[in-house]
């Protein structure tokens, strides 16, 4: 009798085990560096003196992303299908490949409750961060897709873009929009390390954020963490998309030492969110990106003195698979080969979110 309790209970404990073992983040941070292949990341880990904030994740994954239309997508069709979880063809932001509107991750966690927020080092308004937030058939239209910003509650966006809230040919200014929809706005790096709670639209540049090493310096590692302080407030949690925006245009001009520089910075943005997402345990990080750029490849380098000789086979973007690293409880959901798309439903699995 006494052997068939303690058995009963051995049996209980271990069914509670298994039964907590599933375990769901409160919080998701996706971070897109835009254009990063394998070699991008090599590179910047090689500049780096052999070691990334990168390598702190504990599963990696791959994933095909080609367009509906296009073997190479670009990071519009690739957005998408982060954000809605459908393929789509080039250009398009947040609509399927018939051109209907689809609902994104960030407007599925507002509805849910979450805070969120998006942070980008070009226009805010450009492909990556506006699919997230924006329905449009073209990626061109930037001046529509500032107009889309006011129509989701999304807390915090920081990025570049201003004049496509302000400087409009409708004569219309956003930005005095935001402000009556309780936003404080920032315009500079400055203003929005003054801003400790509510909502903030946080425009860095006119158009684009000049390069890391041409004057944006770390703008992008305290934007996150401005960023991470203000939505964590939130009980109910958050979704967040930070991208490295650049990391893509170097590969475009074929430079080996505009990739490396951006690649460091986004690896630091990586750091931080890593750091924040250690300490509070409920955080799930992806990071990924939409394509690769510019057939990069290594043909030589130096761990000790970070020297890394690049090689080009085009100025566009290629059509090989792209990985995806994880950290945090869910991470384990991403190892595998899977379609671009699946990381939107990874995401929604892991939020519990019905469709
Ligand atoms: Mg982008
Ligand atoms: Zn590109």
């Amino acid at each position: 009798m006494k052997n068939l309790i303690v058995l009963a209970l051995l049996i209980s404990i271990h069914l509670t085990g298994y039964s907590q073992k599933k375990k769901y983040p409160k919080n998701i941070i996706l971070m897109v560096g835009d254009g990063m292949g394998v070699a991008q990341v090599y590179a910047g880990l090689t500049a780096n003196h052999g070691k990334l904030n990168l390598e702190r994740c504990t599963a990696v994954g791959f994933h095909k992303n080609q367009a509906t239309d296009d073997f190479v997508t670009d990071s519009a069709a690739g957005a998408t299908a982060f954000a809605c979880g459908q393929k789509t063809y080039n250009g398009a932001i947040g609509v399927d490949a018939s051109g209907k509107s689809i609902p994104t991750i960030l407007e599925l966690a507002e509805l849910n409750g979450l805070a969120t927020g998006l942070v980008a080092t070009c226009s805010i308004t450009h492909a990556t961060p506006a699919c997230f937030i924006s329905h449009q058939p073209s990626r061109s239209l930037n001046e529509n897709i500032a107009l889309d910003f006011l129509k989701t509650d999304v807390d915090v966006f920081i990025g570049g873009g201003r004049k496509f809230f302000t400087k409009r040919s409708d004569g219309l200014n956003l930005a005095d929009s935001l402000k009556a929809r309780g936003y404080q706005i920032a315009n500079s790096i400055t203003e929005v390390q003054q801003v400790t709670s509510g909502k903030l639209a946080a425009f860095l540049a006119d158009e684009q954020q000049a390069k890391f090493s041409a004057g944006r310096g770390d703008e992008l590692v305290k934007s996150t963490v401005a960023t991470l302080q203000l939505l964590s407030s939130n009980k109910k949690g958050m979704f967040l998309m930070i991208e490295g925006s650049q990391i893509d245009w170097g590969g475009h001009g074929n430079d080996t030492k505009y990739i490396v520089d951006e690649m460091i910075d986004f690896d630091n943005a990586i750091g931080k969110v890593l750091d924040f997402a250690n300490e509070d345990g409920k955080t799930l990080v992806i990071i990924t990106a939409d394509h690769e750029t510019g057939g990069f490849s290594i043909i030589d380098g130096d761990f000790k003195t970070g020297m890394v000789e690049g090689k080009f086979t085009t100025g566009s973007h290629t059509g090989i698979m792209i990985p995806v690293f994880a950290y945090g409880p869910g991470a384990e959901e991403f190892s595998g080969i899977y379609e671009n798309s699946d990381i939107f439903h990874k995401m929604m699995a892991a939020f519990q979110f019905k469709k």
